[in-house]
């Protein structure tokens, strides 16, 4: 089903009318969407000009392309001409232009690295980079220079491995002390091994082809105090392994984590259950050969392919449940991993998603964001302010505060929503209310029906001056904002005017 775009675009609460971080997006002319530039490229038009051809381009070369009608960009080595696509980029024409005639990979980066180019434009390419001479000892180019430096980071862990006849071990010594279950993210899939460790920024990746055959299940554990990871991996065979295996692409590397590239692994859809109108909880289960738990406060990216084009959007797991202690444990929480998505039925990804059985598959990346676990400690009073589907994060961090902070005196959530159909596990949020003394929830109706006699209108300062009051005069307070960009960057203007610190907010964002 293709999306015929509204009269609207965007719509007030579309992806495309604000970018994440903060940058304005600009409004596209009608028939420019992210679906009509899919059209586009299906189309068998020639976008680059250059007939199919692909060429190695000079640096030379790419500098003359720097113009809007001749706009060449570099990324990861990779040549396009971007200017039939100006018009479709949701950050606008001038964005785009910043990286005229020139390696735009960081910029890129800094914005999407999460975009899918290579498949978005992959009409568009011109060719590859051509390779730079060696140059000569002692000459370091002054970009290199800079690269020294941001490896200074957290010491560089290092790996060994041993073997019984049924069993191979492989330890990590990541020479940290912080190391948790969520740190380590294995998997197994064609005839690949890899086991990244994340240390704070950076990621330790472990890549082989191991010298034979495993089996797909294999154990993760870690031993906290002396940050020792243990991976034990099953043989399929019990024969004598003379090596680990063949050494694959950034074996044994240490690398800042936004230097490298996402990885997705095909989870299964289980199940796909309606939690309001418009809002599912969808169930996907981890390959067997997989091991991955997303921590607290960070996101995916889910990734289908939509009319040939690969699509990819983040999304935030949730708990099962918020009353999870409550209930039987449903599944265990290292195979299985649940969203809370809402699907908007003219958007472009959602509505594909919504369409899947139970048994296909969505490809998950490796999780990503900024929120840490240390933001808690001694934590004190913590406020929580969603709107909409903004409220994904703030389930684990409800589930987490509650469980696991000795000095919580006070959760507080205030969620809002157009209407009280729109909002999202109501009753399990008054139930866990009503059973710790601790949590309080609060709602807040943009457009409510005449019945409701509950808190009305947008986030504002009267409301959070009342909302945001500290147990103590000098309690520690976290205060964690998510939901359309717009009501994040105004709550976080408003929570500076009410004086909390930096420190004190947390803002969720791509
Ligand atoms: P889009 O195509 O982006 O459209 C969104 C809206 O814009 C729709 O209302 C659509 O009708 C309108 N629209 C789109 N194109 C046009 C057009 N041409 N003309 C008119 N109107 C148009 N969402 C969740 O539900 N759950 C989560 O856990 C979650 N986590 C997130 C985590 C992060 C870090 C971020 C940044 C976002 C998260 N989101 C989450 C939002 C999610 O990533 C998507 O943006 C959302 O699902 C919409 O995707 P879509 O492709 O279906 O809609
Ligand atoms: P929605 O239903 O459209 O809106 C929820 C509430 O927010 C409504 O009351 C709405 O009021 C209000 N609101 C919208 N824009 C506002 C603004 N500019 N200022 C003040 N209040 C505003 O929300 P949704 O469709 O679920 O969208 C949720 C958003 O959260 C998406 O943009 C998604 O990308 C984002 N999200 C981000 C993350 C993350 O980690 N970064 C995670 C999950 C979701 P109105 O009635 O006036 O519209």
């Amino acid at each position: 089903m293709l999306n015929v775009p509204s009269q609207s675009f965007p719509a007030p609460s579309s992806q495309q009318r604000v970018a994440s971080g903060g940058r304005s997006k600009v409004p596209l002319k009608q028939g420019r969407s992210l679906m009509d530039w899919i059209r586009l490229t299906k189309s068998g038009k020639d976008l680059t000009g250059l007939k199919g051809r692909l060429f190695e381009v000079t640096e030379e070369e790419l500098v003359k392309h720097n113009k809007k009608d001749d706009c060449w960009i570099c990324i990861r080595g990779f040549v396009y001409n971007v200017s039939p696509y100006m018009e479709y980029h949701p950050g606008g024409e001038d964005e785009l232009m910043r990286a005229a005639g020139s390696d735009g990979t960081d910029l890129f980066d800094q914005v999407h690295r999460w975009v899918n180019y290579e498949s978005m434009l992959k009409e568009c390419l011109v060719g590859k980079m051509a390779v730079k001479p060696a140059i000569p000892k002692g000459m370091l180019p002054k970009s290199q220079v800079t690269d020294t430096r941001a490896r200074e980071g957290p010491i560089s862990p290092s790996y060994d491995w041993f073997q019984t006849d049924s069993l191979i071990t492989i330890i990590i010594y990541t020479k940290q002390k912080d190391m948790n279950l969520d740190s380590v993210i294995v998997d197994y899939q064609d005839d690949s091994f890899r086991a990244e460790t994340i240390i704070q920024d950076y990621s330790y990746l472990i890549h082989m082809e191991l010298f034979r055959e495993i089996q797909e299940d294999f154990s993760v554990r870690v031993v906290a105090n002396v940050g020792k990871i243990e991976i034990v991996l099953k043989k399929k065979e019990h024969t004598s392994w003379k090596c680990l295996g063949r050494a694959l692409e950034n074996h044994n590397s240490f690398t800042p984590r936004k230097d490298t590239a996402l990885y997705y692994r095909k989870c299964q859809l289980i199940s796909k259950e309606d939690v309001t109108h418009d809002t599912k909880l969808f169930c996907l289960m981890l390959p067997p050969s997989s091991y991955l738990q997303v921590p607290i406060g960070q996101h995916v990216y889910l990734k289908l392919t939509i009319a040939g084009t690969e699509i990819v959007k983040p999304y935030t797991p949730v708990s099962h449940s918020l009353l999870f202690k409550l209930m039987e444990p449903v599944l265990p929480n290292d195979k299985y991993i649940y969203f809370l998505i809402k699907i908007y039925p003219a958007g472009l990804f959602t509505p594909e998603l919504d369409h899947l059985q139970i048994g296909d598959f969505v490809s998950v990346s490796s999780p990503e964001g900024n929120f840490k676990i240390s933001q808690f400690q001694e934590l004190e009073d913590l406020f929580l302010l969603a709107a909409g589907t903004g409220f994904t994060p703030m389930v684990k961090i409800l589930n987490y505060a509650l469980t696991n902070i000795p000095s919580l005196r006070k959760v507080k959530l205030m969620f809002f929503n157009k209407t009280e159909d729109d909002i999202i596990w109501r009753s399990q949020l008054e139930n866990l209310a009503f059973k710790d003394k601790r949590c309080e929830v609060e709602f807040v109706l943009s457009a409510p029906t005449s019945g409701w006699n509950g808190k009305q209108g947008h986030i504002s300062p009267a409301l959070l001056s009342e909302f945001l009051k500290r147990s103590s005069d000098k309690s520690k307070v976290l205060i964690c904002i998510c939901g359309p960009t717009p009501f994040t960057e105004q709550g976080i203007r408003l929570l500076h005017d009410l004086n909390f610190s930096k420190d004190e907010i947390h803002s969720f964002t791509a």
